[in-house]
């Protein structure tokens, strides 16, 4: 009588255990926590503080200087001298590149892209940016894909060198990849394209999109995350201080309460995670720039909004900037 609520409970926890794991990118991760400790999940450049506020100077400089600032009325429809205002939402083309290693491993089918495209549309659609696929291209070179086994380290500029659709910093290159070392995707900041137009875009593990393998970040949330930072936005916990601004670290947004390090998972727990008790806000869980999984999060913020739209203006809008150096 003993024995059998003990093998009951072992399998139980056996179980729980086992649901719990999952691969990713050829390895096996016991849970979120494992994949966020890793550092794989992303691979988008960290800046060191003296970049980032070198950076935000010049941006902060850029778009003031520009005769009609994207400003907080605007997103808002508050009147401007009287004239309501409502800031025109932008719809973004979209090339996908598909590496693949032969004509038959596809990694993601066009329906999964589609797919794709939809959440994202979902994810901008309170941000009033959507996307629109133009071409979908299947790059099969097994030599290419091999060497993007290494990750981001090695960067792929042989591939985006090569398939990048340059015609403007408007337009967005997604390379959808099998990595299977280094992080799961990252992406160039807006200011990067000036200095290197040919690697400009994204780069996602095919794991990552919707519905093609089970794992914390199978709902495409982490596309909608690389496209924050194409669109200049930062981690909530970038610099792994409790700020908001660009001197001390943070993600220099007034709205996305401060964080000290990236949210693992998605539990009831995380409600009351506040790595940065003494400013107000809890840690921003939900927001598709932490690393929660794809199941939290569900949110931009309005400053996070408006600083995409600035960011828009002074890097990617077609009309020319006037950014010296
Ligand atoms: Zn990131």
């Amino acid at each position: 009588m003993m024995i059998v609520p003990v093998v009951v409970l072992l399998a139980l926890v056996q179980c729980s255990s086992t649901l719990a794991k999952f691969t990713l990118g050829g390895q096996e991760f016991e849970s979120s926590e494992d994949i966020v400790k890793s550092g794989r999940v992303c691979g988008t450049k960290q800046l060191t503080q003296e970049e980032l506020t070198r950076y935000e100077e010049e941006f902060v400089d850029a778009y003031s200087k520009q005769e009609v600032d994207i400003d907080e009325r605007m997103l808002s429809g508050i009147p401007i001298g009287g004239v309501p205002q409502r800031m025109n939402p932008h719809t973004i083309d979209v090339y996908w590149h598909v590496l693949q290693s032969s004509a038959e491993n596809v990694l993601v089918s066009d329906e999964v892209i589609a797919s794709q495209l939809t959440v994202l549309n979902a994810g901008y659609a309170s941000a009033l940016f959507q996307f629109n696929t133009i071409a979908i291209e299947r790059i099969i070179d097994a030599d290419l894909a091999a060497t993007i086994a290494y990750g981001y380290e090695a960067d792929q500029s042989i591939m985006k060198t090569l398939h990048n659709v340059d015609i403007g910093a408007y337009v967005l290159n997604i390379y959808v990849v099998n990595i299977q070392g280094g992080a799961f995707g990252w992406a160039t900041y807006p200011r990067d394209y000036r200095f290197k137009p040919n690697e400009d875009g994204v780069v996602m593990h095919y794991e990552l999109f919707p519905g093609v393998l089970e794992n914390p970040y199978d709902l495409g949330h982490m596309l909608i995350h690389q496209v924050g930072h194409w669109l200049g936005l930062y981690h909530p916990f970038e610099g792994g201080k409790c700020s908001r601004n660009a001197v001390g670290g943070g993600d220099l947004i007034p709205d996305t309460p401060a964080s000290m390090e990236p949210t693992f998972g998605c539990s009831e727990s995380l409600l009351s995670k506040d790595t940065c008790p003494l400013i107000d806000g809890k840690d921003p869980i939900n927001n598709y720039m932490d690393f929660s999984d794809d199941d939290c999060t569900n949110q931009f913020t309005f400053y996070q909004i408006l600083r995409m739209h600035r960011q828009w203006n002074v890097f990617r809008d077609k009309k020319p900037f006037k950014l010296v150096g």
